[in-house]
C-alpha cells in the first residue's frame, strides 16, 4: 500500500468519454479495469468529473455556425470546441458503473462555470480560477500525485502540469489512460510533460511500488 503521502488522481472516468459516449475517446473503456486495479494500492483517491452546464462555452453547439474540434479565441485563450458532452446530472456525466473504487476521498467536478473550460482538476482554463483540489490535498499532507484516466493529452495532461506547478512530485501512469490525439495533441502534452518534469510510468510499476 502507498504511503499517506501519495494520492491517486483518477480522472473524468466518464460514460461520456468511453465508446459510444458524445465525446468518446477510442478504448477509454479499457483503463476502468487499470484504474480499479491502481486504487487498491491507494489508500487516498480522489475522483473528478467533467461537470457542464448545457449553455457551456466549450460546446460547438452554443457557438453559431461552429462544428465540434474547431477552435475558437475566448477571453482567456484558445478553446477547442466540443461536442455537448458530461452535461450536469445527466447519464453521460455519470462515473462509469464498473468503477470500484467504494474508499475514493473526493470527487471534484470541473467546468461548472457556463463562460469558462476546466480540463485541469486543479485549475480552470483561464488559468487563475483554482478548483480547490491543491489546497485540499496540500492541508491532508499528500506530496506526491499519480494522475490518470481520460483523456491523457487534455485533462490528464493539464491536471498532471498543474499538479507539478502546485509543487507535487507528479506521475502520469500511461497505460490507465487514452488519449484523444487532435491534430498531434498527444505528442505536444508528453513534451510538455517531460519539459515540467511529470514523470512517465505504466500502472504494473506503479503497482509494485517501483515508481
Ligand atoms: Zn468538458
Amino acid at each position: 500500500m502507498r504511503n499517506a503521502d501519495d494520492v491517486l488522481l483518477l480522472i473524468d472516468l466518464q460514460y461520456d468519454f468511453m465508446p459510444g459516449g458524445a465525446l468518446a475517446v477510442a478504448r477509454g473503456d479499457e483503463v476502468v479495469p487499470v484504474a480499479n486495479r491502481l486504487a487498491q494500492g491507494f489508500g487516498h483517491v480522489v475522483l473528478t468529473q467533467d461537470w457542464h452546464p448545457v449553455r457551456h462555452v466549450s460546446f460547438a453547439a452554443n457557438h453559431a455556425g461552429r462544428t465540434p474540434f474547431e477552435t475558437v479565441a475566448l477571453p482567456y485563450g484558445e478553446q477547442v470546441l466540443w461536442p455537448v458532452h458530461c452535461v450536469q446530472g445527466t447519464e453521460g456525466a455519470a462515473l462509469h458503473r464498473d468503477l470500484d473504487v467504494p474508499h475514493a476521498r473526493a470527487v471534484i467536478r470541473k467546468g461548472h462555470h457556463a463562460d469558462v473550460d476546466s480540463y485541469s482538476a486543479f485549475l480552470e482554463a483561464d488559468r487563475k480560477t483554482p478548483t480547490g483540489l491543491a489546497g485540499y490535498l496540500r492541508e491532508v499532507g499528500v506530496k506526491r500525485v499519480y494522475c490518470c484516466g481520460l483523456a491523457t493529452d487534455y485533462c490528464v495532461a493539464w491536471s498532471a502540469l498543474d499538479a507539478r506547478a502546485a509543487g507535487f512530485e507528479t506521475v502520469l501512469i500511461e497505460d490507465a489512460s487514452r488519449a484523444i490525439d487532435l491534430n498531434g495533441s498527444l505528442a505536444t502534452a508528453w513534451d510538455q510533460l517531460r519539459a515540467a518534469g511529470v514523470k512517465r510510468a505504466q500502472s504494473a510499476d506503479v503497482l509494485a511500488l517501483s515508481v
